[in-house]
């Protein structure tokens, strides 16, 4: 049998099923009137974000990354609990504004940005964060033709990296941000022009577990603002740090020590040299605040053997959760968490391969996991599906059309 991922904390067991919220899977389903679905917990994003808020220290804000789950009302209930967001598309601009996130509390990032998006931006009142000097030109030229103020920052390409991560965004050649080495020189032009200068923006990459890499991720994000503040000479108004937090999604994967991180950069904050002391911190999160929060559940349609391989055949798959199956940014496949959602009781002591309905053969959810009994009518959970599932899964793959969702 091959391990599987270790499912989050916060899942309780009701009459022997998986329960979420308080509700059982089958309930849920039921109130859906459908399978595959999609359930978000918001007790559980509310925990997260006070763990955050009760380990960061109170100068650093958080921010949103709404890429990583832009359902509705996970947007509304986000934008009640953290500071700001973050978007990467005039269509995410528009989402988070429908959600009532004011556009002051919104910066976009994101290379490519086409001049309709970087006008939109401007006209909102959200920061950009600019990815190069031709944007730079662009978004200037555009206040003017609108008449506003743009409100811009500099997304800066460190020369670091987040060790240990997932996806490495920093660090030589890059399509994200600008080089350090130039930052300086387009920031005192940014300031010139008379846009209001909203600072850097300092991103270096994502799922990183390790607190110590989080942590000297950290350190030298400051070094470099502080570093780049001194060549500009101007006092810098906000910093966006970054984020990275990981989650543990494969076996043998172990939570990140927040505590260890907020202590940190509390310490790194304390020594930050006079042209950072005014500065406003913030850090940007996505998988981390919604992630382990989500499960998506997909109904055994078929149970078949083939050459002494038994395989459970269900009515979702790749099509809602590209990553689950190993195919979304991982280099080795391996087993998320996956459970029997209504046999959450019964021991594991079947291997079979939980596959999809696609006619694929990348369409695996979990491999020769040990599972009980199952058959035709069971409901499957695969958890960490909060992020990066629903809208980073190609739904229109093999016309079983989108997921059903649901924030309980
Ligand atoms: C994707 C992204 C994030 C969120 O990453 P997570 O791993 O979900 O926390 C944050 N900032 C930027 C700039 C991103 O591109």
């Amino acid at each position: 049998m091959k391990p599987l991922g270790p499912i989050p904390s916060g899942y309780a067991m009701i009459d022997g099923e998986l329960a979420i919220a308080g509700r059982t899977a089958s309930a849920l389903v039921a109130e859906a009137g459908r399978t595959p679905l999609f359930v978000y917990s918001g007790a559980l994003i509310r925990r997260r974000v006070g763990e955050l808020y009760a380990a960061l220290p109170n100068r650093v804000a958080l921010h949103y990354a709404m890429k990583a789950n832009p359902y509705g009302p996970v947007l509304e209930l986000m934008s009640e609990l953290v500071d700001g967001f973050d978007v990467a598309s005039a269509g995410e601009l528009e989402l988070a504004l429908s959600a009532g996130v004011a556009a002051e509390r919104i910066s976009f990032a994101g290379p490519g940005k086409r001049t309709e998006e970087l006008e939109a931006a401007i006209r909102a009142g959200a920061t950009l964060n600019l990815e190069s000097e031709g944007e730079a030109i662009r978004a200037l030229e555009a206040g003017h033709r609108l008449g506003i103020t743009p409100r811009l920052a500099i997304r800066v390409n460190p020369d670091f990296d987040l060790k240990g991560s997932g996806m490495k965004m920093g660090g030589g050649a890059k399509p994200f941000g600008v080089d350090a080495e130039r930052v300086p020189a387009m920031a005192r032009e940014v300031i010139a022009s008379g846009a209001e200068w909203r600072g850097f923006h300092i991103f270096a990459g994502s799922q990183a577990l390790n607190a110590e890499a989080i942590i000297d991720a950290q350190v030298q994000a400051l070094a470099l603002a502080a570093d780049l503040s001194e060549q500009i000479d101007a006092p810098l108004p906000h910093c966006n740090l970054g984020g990275g937090f990981g989650i543990p999604y494969f076996p043998g994967d172990e939570a990140m020590d927040l505590a260890a991180v907020g202590a940190a950069l509390g310490e790194a904050l304390e020594a930050v040299p006079q042209v950072l002391k005014h500065t406003q911190f913030c850090v940007e999160l996505g998988r981390y605040l919604v992630g382990e929060a989500g499960v998506y559940l997909t109904r055994i349609v078929d149970r078949k053997v083939s050459h002494g391989e038994t395989f459970l055949v269900v009515d979702g798959g790749l099509h809602h959760q590209l990553a689950a199956t190993g195919n979304f940014g991982t280099v080795v496949r391996r087993n998320y968490p996956v459970a029997i959602a209504s046999r959450f009781d019964e021991p594991g002591d079947e291997e079979v391969s939980v596959v999809g309905c696609l006619c694929t053969p990348l369409d695996r959810l979990a491999e020769k996991g040990g599972f009980p009994r199952a058959d035709v009518g069971d409901l499957v959970a695969v958890f960490c599906a909060g992020a990066y599932g629903a809208s980073a899964s190609p739904a229109q793959f093999l016309g079983h059309g989108p997921a059903a969702e649901m924030l309980v």
